[in-house]
């Protein structure tokens, strides 16, 4: 079997395997996946919202607008993206709400049940471009850390055994007005600006 033909059919396989995992008992499922794509570009959501389950993909919601409205500002619309760009998230079933209201942040185990998931995607694909979107995903790789230090900047990064360009985004969600206010704004402008000069998102538009 050709290697590429292998590796997609490896990548639907995994896709599959995640698609019936139940690691975690206080997770709301179902699942939360992308496409099986064979990609250089790795986008890291944090967890799914209440609606993307019965819409059975990631970023599905009002969030997912103003995120595909970003990458469409640099020349890649959604269904390009969804189908040339692999999509994770630091937690891929949603949390279910928090007693004080808004979405439960996964707990430090179920981070790490689903970090072997990201392990198993690493070592298929082998990105070279990440893209954390939002605290929770930038923390997997840089810690704790204010979004105005690290929004707007790109860094060379070694993690799950792979060296990747990474280039960090704020989370699209309309409860947050960091985006919408400066710094926030020009950063992520910067942020976009880094993302369009990166070779493989240049393919990326060129393939539409
Ligand atoms: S959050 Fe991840 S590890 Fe936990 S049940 Fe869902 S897919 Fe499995």
């Amino acid at each position: 079997m050709p290697k590429t033909k292998n590796s997609i059919t490896q990548i639907a396989y995994h896709i599959d395997r995640l698609k019936g995992c139940t690691a975690c008992p206080l997770m709301v499922g179902p699942v939360v996946t992308g496409r099986p794509v064979l990609s250089k570009v790795y986008l890291i959501g944090q967890a799914p919202g209440p609606r993307e389950g019965e819409m059975g993909r990631p970023f599905a919601w009002t969030a997912g607008k103003t995120l595909f409205k970003w990458f469409d500002s640099i020349g890649v619309d959604e269904e390009t993206f969804r189908h040339n760009v692999y999509m994770a998230a630091v937690c891929r079933c949603f949390p279910g709400k928090a007693k004080t209201g808004g979405d439960r942040v996964p707990d430090n185990v179920e981070i790490k049940n689903c970090s072997e998931w990201m392990q198993k995607e690493f070592d298929l694909l082998s990105p070279e471009l990440v893209l954390p979107v939002g605290k929770l995903a930038i923390e997997q790789f840089f810690g704790k850390t204010q979004l105005a230090s690290i929004i707007g900047t790109k860094h060379r990064h070694i993690a799950f055994g792979k060296e990747f360009d990474i280039i960090p985004l704020p989370h699209p969600s309309g409860a947050s007005t960091w985006h919408r206010m400066e710094p926030g704004k020009t950063l992520l402008a910067q942020a976009l600006e880094l993302i369009a000069e990166e070779a493989h998102w240049k393919a990326i538009a060129r393939a539409k």
